[in-house]
């Protein structure tokens, strides 16, 4: 097992003296080492995987972590490991010291729209870009494990002013909601370990190896959480490199690569240089291209890999061509190569970018996944489903109990829910339990307040049914009971009801599964969905093409890699351009690069629509940096193919294979 790598690599995975951090570039196998490492301290030194845990940067890493150390290990050796991102560990902390934490176990977690809400609410404006400016300044400070008290000294403008205002309004009506945000799932260990040392020495006994990957990208909160969990001893091992952190717009800090170094003076630092992933020439233009940001730490990569194919430069005279055009190549480039869709990925700065692209695909009949774009457990039905659900585990849930009582409308209107509420707020306590409360009749119309009551047993009941019955069948009564197909046809145009529908079939379809496959109930299952919806759905394993953002590809690779929009006040942004803050930029385009391994393809267009307005765009200036061993073609230098020579080339292809492609 340790065999597969080379003299570094194998040396952090051994070390287990002390504290220790490889820091090397992309693809030179640091997340190998992870992986190896674990199953070198479970196999090698007798240690009990439930023991250890690996922190991944997303659901999806974690998974593809799981399964790698799976394959290295036998039978039950991996029973107990834990792999999960620093989110889903700080779910079953507060879980587990819920009590500790001033919270039922049922706790609901908000995702960033319920969030928006609750600010909105308690701000009582509901202007997006204040919402949007007083939420993020909340979210930074807990991310820097700053309280609504200290808050108030760090105000610099209105804006935070108000933000400072709002913080301890919002944290109490999250606690009144027995709710937590993303936020909290590291503040509130953090917290909770501060102030109960039995509760974090349950759990350094718990987790006596730690194991991080892309540690470039921690913030402060998660940097404590870690350092509390590994203790004096410093047990842990910790994987990134500096030239790929790219969420300081989330409050990480690279920082804490340097805060390594001064906090365990022991500090085993470990460089790797050999990259195993991409050909010479992306490497090259790769390493061209950071060598124009300011570095503390030298790194060189090489690779055994030869130069490989030229990278090409393609430019397109406006978006919906250059869609096109990546539809046409891949549909080409696969029938030629006899690859699978799944080889390819499109990587891109911003969401919105990904509609052309899934249009283009879907013209062409290439199946394709996004990750990183809405969650499918963002979207509206998948949402109206989960707040039933959210509020059979946690009654005091008063954002979910508003949208399940109103959604679909049984008659109990706005004004019926605001009287309810403001007697609710008077007493303190939920709307759920004070629908049942005797001076509720005070407040609201007794018919009313009787309807509100039917729904409250209703959910008591589905209850009672979600802890004993399969918890597909259940779903499907709840569905059924509430009309919501119909209440989709309904509200919606034919299309999208058919659509949304068909969403919340795969829902019930996947909640059905994954309650067989692991044993669980209906609410067993609800407590982890709010977790996986940061994962997306698609990231199911498919053949399919690969859409996602720059900062969702962090640590996966792909044979084929179109780098997309690839123009000044795209890559770089407009905002970094403006802000003068263009390295974290360069990082990202030099994650987009290193993820290619044999062929990469950089396009950008001449003219971009912003608004209403058609612009000439330039193309970005780090297509410049990548150094020599480019080849451009279309724009004004040459002329674009056209579609009908794309597809005679094509039909031209498949005719000459007689067997389909494999998929
Ligand atoms: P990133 O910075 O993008 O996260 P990384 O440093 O984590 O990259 P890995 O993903 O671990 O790199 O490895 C890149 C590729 O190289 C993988 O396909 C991996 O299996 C392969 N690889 C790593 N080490 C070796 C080795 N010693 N021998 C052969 N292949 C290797
Ligand atoms: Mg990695």
């Amino acid at each position: 097992m340790l065999s597969k790598l080379n003299p570094p690599q194998r040396e952090a995975a051994m070390y287990l003296d002390g504290p220790c951090l490889v820091l090397a570039g992309a693809g030179s196998g640091k997340t190998r080492v992870i992986t190896s490492k674990i199953a070198y301290m479970v196999r090698e030194c007798g240690m009990e995987a439930r023991n250890i845990a690996a922190i991944t940067f997303t659901n999806k890493a974690a998974r593809e972590m799981e399964e790698r150390v799976g394959k290295l290990l036998e039978g039950g050796q991996a029973k107990g490991l834990t792999v999960c991102t620093f989110h889903a560990l700080g779910v079953r902390i507060v879980r587990q010291e819920a009590k500790l934490a001033g919270l039922k176990p049922q706790f609901s977690i908000l995702d960033s729209s319920d969030v928006m809400q609750i600010v909105a609410d308690v701000a009582g404006n509901k202007d997006k870009g204040v919402v949007k400016a007083v939420q993020w300044a909340i979210s930074s400070w807990k991310n820097a494990l700053i309280t609504p008290d200290e808050a108030v000294k760090l105000v610099t403008d209105e804006s935070t002013a108000l933000a400072a205002k709002l913080y301890p309004a919002y944290e109490k009506t999250l606690r009144a909601y027995q709710a937590v945000d993303f936020d909290d799932l590291i503040a509130l260990p953090v917290r909770l370990f501060d102030e109960h040392p039995e509760a974090l020495e349950r759990w350094q006994n718990r987790l006596r190896y730690l194991l991080i990957d892309e540690y470039q990208d921690t913030n402060g909160a998660q940097y404590k959480l870690l350092k509390q969990l590994a203790g004096v001893r410093g047990a842990f091992t910790a994987v990134g490199d500096d030239d790929q952190a790219i969420y300081a717009w989330r409050g990480a800090d690279v920082k804490n690569l340097y805060a390594l170094q001064t906090d365990y003076p022991k500090l085993k630092l470990i460089k790797l240089e050999q990259n195993y992933r991409s050909s010479n020439r992306i490497l090259n233009a790769a390493n061209t291209l950071i060598a124009n940001n300011d570095k503390l730490f030298e790194k060189k990569l090489w690779s055994e890999h030869g130069m490989g194919e030229a990278i090409h430069i393609v430019a397109a005279r406006d978006a919906e061509q250059e869609a096109e055009m990546v539809a046409m190549k891949i549909s080409s480039h696969r029938f030629e190569h006899r690859a699978n869709f799944a080889d390819y990925a499109i990587l891109y700065r911003g969401n919105h970018q990904a509609r052309l692209f899934e249009q283009q695909l879907r013209n062409h009949k290439i199946p394709y996944v996004i990750s990183g774009g809405q969650s499918f457990f963002d979207r509206a039905e998948i949402k109206d489903i989960t707040s039933y659900l959210r509020l059979m585990l946690n009654a005091d849930d008063d954002l979910a109990f508003i949208r399940s009582i109103t959604t679909p409308r049984r008659g109990i209107g706005a004004a019926t829910l605001e009287a309810l509420g403001s007697y609710a707020g008077q007493r303190h306590i939920g709307l759920f339990t004070a629908a049942f409360e005797e001076g509720a009749g005070e407040h609201v119309a007794s018919r009313q307040l009787e309807s509100v009551r039917e729904f409250c047993n209703f959910i008591n009941k589905l209850e009672y049914r979600a802890l004993r019955e399969p918890a597909a069948q259940v779903l499907e009564d709840l569905l059924r009971a509430i009309g919501y197909e119909a209440h989709l046809f309904e509200s919606c145009e034919l299309r999208e009801a058919e659509s949304k529908w068909s969403n919340v079939r795969d829902f019930v379809e996947w909640l059905g599964k994954k309650g067989e496959a692991d044993g669980k109930n209906l609410l067993e299952l609800a407590q982890t969905v709010a977790l996986i919806s940061m994962l997306n759905k698609g990231d199911e394993a498919t053949d399919a093409v690969q859409l996602a953002t720059l900062h969702a590809s962090k640590g996966l690779e792909f044979p084929h890699v179109f780098l997309v929009g690839v123009e000044e006040g795209m890559l770089p942004h407009q905002s970094s351009i403006d802000t003068d803050t263009i390295e974290e930029e360069r990082r990202l385009m030099y994650v987009g690069v290193t993820r290619a391994q044999r062929s990469l393809t950089i396009s950008y267009c001449e003219r971009r629509k912003s608004g209403k307005e058609i612009r000439t765009v330039e193309p970005s200036r780090f297509i410049a940096e990548l150094g020599d061993g480019l080849k451009h073609s279309g724009g004004k230098k040459a002329e674009p193919v056209s579609q009908e020579d794309a597809l005679a080339k094509l039909a031209k292809l498949q005719a000459m294979f007689s067997t389909p492609p494999k998929t």
